[in-house]
């Protein structure tokens, strides 16, 4: 394959942002991801394997060394654990996170919600209120008003996984800092690396930003697929934006058709 100018510099850019995040060690995801997996049995708590104790980033998600330089390479993870084992570790690996700021004002971690086999995943910003309370992402006003958008594409919330760029509340709802970020990204793109979804539909400018590695704001990135590593992209309007603006719902809805058409003609 050879690659254009263009692309060996867009290749190169997210490369320099996925490694200033620190996600630059993520082995690659299982090959046929797009295919559905049944979810597998529950093993008891016994047969579990422990989590592995070594630093956040440093290490793969699956221990062991990891040759890649990128989620964009392809490497043969030592031991590839089913989507759900692969997310209890990772919570396992937050722990009671104290890595930002964050988590001095928070009640809950919010990790992450739905289906470890979900062919379509939602990344929003951060929790709010009512999710710190709960611990559970989208659960407030703007989650109502998702678990809407997600029932009028003929699914249902556990059909799907639900997450946030950050895990913890920021104080006054505020947008997370970029440090908060950093310090908290790695996890998200662990848990898109262990669901392995066939589309990731980003809710506003953050997770947007953050997942495709650029600066440019929602409303020049929606409306189209963009790509992760082989995943389909789609950015739109948060909910929270469509509360304060409704008449923005037609351009979600827009965005939330060709979603739809990707899934099925994914099969
Ligand atoms: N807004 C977000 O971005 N995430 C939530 O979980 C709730 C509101």
């Amino acid at each position: 394959m050879t690659l254009d100018r263009e692309e060996r510099q867009a290749l190169r850019t997210r490369l320099e942002w996925l490694r200033l995040l620190g996600v630059a060690d993520l082995p690659a995801g299982r090959a046929g991801a797009a295919s559905r997996r049944e979810p597998p049995p529950e093993r008891p708590a016994s047969a579990r394997p422990e989590a592995p104790a070594r630093p956040v980033v440093q290490a793969g998600l699956f221990g062991g060394s990891v040759e890649a330089m990128s989620p964009l390479m392809s490497v043969a993870a030592p031991e590839t654990p089913d989507p759900a084992t692969a997310l209890r570790l990772i919570r396992e690996e937050i722990g009671d996170c104290t890595r930002c700021g964050l988590c001095s004002k928070r009640t809950n971690i919010v990790f992450g919600v739905g289906n470890p086999n979900a062919r379509l995943m939602f990344i929003g910003e951060g929790p709010g209120a009512d999710e710190d309370l709960k611990g559970e992402p989208f659960v407030g006003r703007a989650g109502q008003l998702l678990t809407k958008i997600i029932e009028s594409m003929g699914l249902n919330r556990p059909d799907v996984y639900i997450a946030n760029v950050v895990k913890c509340r920021p104080p006054e709802n505020r947008t997370p800092l970029p440090d908060e970020i950093a310090t908290c990204s790695p996890f998200l793109f662990k848990q898109v690396q262990a669901i392995r979804p066939r589309v990731i539909v980003c809710l506003g400018t953050p997770a947007a930003q953050l997942v495709l590695g650029t600066p440019d704001t929602i409303t020049r990135l929606r409306g189209s697929f963009h790509d992760l590593d082989g995943i389909r992209v789609m950015p739109t309007f948060h909910p929270a934006y469509l509360l304060r603006n409704p008449a923005a719902k037609r351009e979600v809805w827009d965005d939330m058709k060709k979603v739809m058409a990707e899934l099925r003609a994914d099969g």
